[in-house]
């Protein structure tokens, strides 16, 4: 839909406005440093449900679910009412010490009874990076307190994103990530990219996984598994462009960190809260119960900054029976750590989620999108389409070269840019255009997703003949 004929001359003037102060102000998350300055910014001024709407009042459905983690849609009451709630009882109260609030006490009770197995301890955090940094320092604390401080490197992989802080992004393994920041080499290491997609491999899916298995075990071998603290691994990568590991993949490297006495920290940023069809995937689809797994984005629905560390028992236990005597303090949190409205805003969110049957939808929906997404892989600029239920990618290429050459990426561009034209908004990533719509859509939106991603394609095809 394009702009309202009678879109007033306020609305115009405001989105230049709204442009201008953009590019003279604003230095965004990953910016383009070549364009800073330049008005060109697209303005998300109003959404709803799947939709969102730039300032000039043209019409997208969101196939990105905001950034991975819009999953309940825009404008949900509910929610709204929820954030709404709390901020009028107690917005605020600081978390410290031996200082709660009703809304954090009361997620983390259900948190615990939704993830698997032993996971019963909830620390809080502001957002996904801050989860994975505390994951990672809680590891050296358990180590540490046991009087093993040498364990504390940390094993990652190659094409995984783990977030911006510091140690998360050091943790990060995508090579367009790295640029001149300064990032943790001493005692952070990257295994193998674990993908496997049987539509392209030239190997087969045992062959791949015993080459990454034995990628992990030299590693750890070279390091010394006596200084290896974790191994902090995405369960599908979904940054790195929605890699899917080979079957067995998961328990297997599980088995290899229970054999060397490695923490196994899962990053289910992505994967939990529905995307999957389940609130945590670990267990029930890759079938592993981690000793961390860390979750933000869908959370909340995207609705407040969440993050939090789910930690087993087992490791609990262990901090608060090692903790030093003189200084038995967990010195690691924030002054926003299970803030009250993000709180109360998750448990409004799993309430929903657990009342509608968000899970059961997406159980039912995930293998349709992806089915009538495969379809475009017969396209000659399609190398291959991948994916798993509601988070999905299509690799574009020219037909030479594959990967992300110039030529593919350019290409990509042109397919999200045609999208984009259509009023579907998709996330382009070097040569690859990823979705991952809120979990609400229905098949009427993913059809429409997949028609204007195939139209594109066929666009983006003639402008090469
Ligand atoms: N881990 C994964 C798998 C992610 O995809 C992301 C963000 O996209 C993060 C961690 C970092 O989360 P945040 O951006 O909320 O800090």
């Amino acid at each position: 839909m394009n702009a309202p004929e009678n879109q007033n001359i306020s609305d115009t003037r405001e989105h230049h406005q709204l442009r201008a102060a953009d590019a003279a102000n604003l230095l965004h998350p990953w910016a383009d440093l070549s364009a800073l300055g330049d008005e060109s910014a697209m303005v998300i001024k109003s959404a709803k449900g799947v939709h969102v709407y730039d300032s000039n009042g043209k019409q997208y459905l969101d196939a990105i679910g905001g950034m991975w983690c819009i999953t309940l849609g825009y404008g949900n009451e509910e929610l709204i009412e929820a954030m709404a709630q709390q901020a009028r009882e107690m917005v605020y109260y600081t978390p410290f010490g031996d200082m709660s609030s009703s809304p954090a006490a009361r997620l983390a009770k259900k948190l615990a009874e939704l993830a698997p197995g032993d996971l019963n301890r909830a620390h809080f955090t502001t957002c996904g990076s801050t989860a994975i940094d505390s994951a990672v320092r809680t590891a050296h604390y358990y180590f540490a307190a046991q009087g093993r401080p040498e364990k504390r490197h940390v094993l990652s992989r190659r094409n995984a994103y783990h977030g911006s802080t510091y140690l998360a992004a050091s943790l990060c393994g995508k090579l367009a990530d790295r640029t001149l920041f300064h990032y943790e080499a001493d005692f952070v290491h990257h295994l193998a990219s674990p993908e496997y997609d049987p539509d392209i491999a030239t190997e087969s899916a045992d062959e791949r996984l015993s080459a990454l298995l034995e990628d992990m075990e030299s590693e750890i071998n070279r390091i010394g598994a006596e200084n290896i603290a974790c191994f902090v691994a995405e369960p599908i990568l979904a940054s790195g462009g929605v890699l899917v590991p080979p079957e067995g993949y998961h328990k297997a490297t599980l088995d290899l960190c229970h054999k060397y006495d490695i923490l196994y920290i899962s990053d289910e940023v992505v994967t939990a809260f529905g995307r999957l069809g389940h609130f945590f995937a670990s267990e029930v689809h890759f079938d592993i119960l981690p000793d961390m797994i860390v979750a933000a984005k869908g959370i909340s629905s995207g609705y407040q900054p969440l993050g939090v560390v789910m930690i087993s028992d087992r490791i609990i236990d262990s901090i608060k029976a090692n903790a030093p005597e003189d200084n038995p303090v967990f010195s690691n949190g924030y002054t926003y750590s299970g803030h009250p409205v993000a709180c109360a805003t998750a448990i409004a969110n799993i309430n929903i989620m657990e009342r509608d049957n968000i899970c059961a939808h997406v159980q039912e929906l995930g293998p349709y999108f992806l089915s009538e997404l495969r379809k475009l892989s017969s396209s000659p600029i399609v190398y291959t389409v991948r994916g798993h239920h509601l988070m999905a990618c299509v690799e574009c290429w020219t037909g030479e070269e594959a990967g992300p050459t110039e030529r593919n990426i350019a290409l990509a561009q042109r397919v999200d840019q045609y999208c984009e034209e259509a009023g579907v908004l998709v996330r382009p990533y070097e040569n690859l255009c990823i979705m991952s719509p809120p979990l609400i859509v229905d098949r009427d939106d993913v059809d429409r997703i997949v028609t204007v991603m195939g139209d594109a394609i066929k666009r983006a095809q003639r402008d090469l003949d």
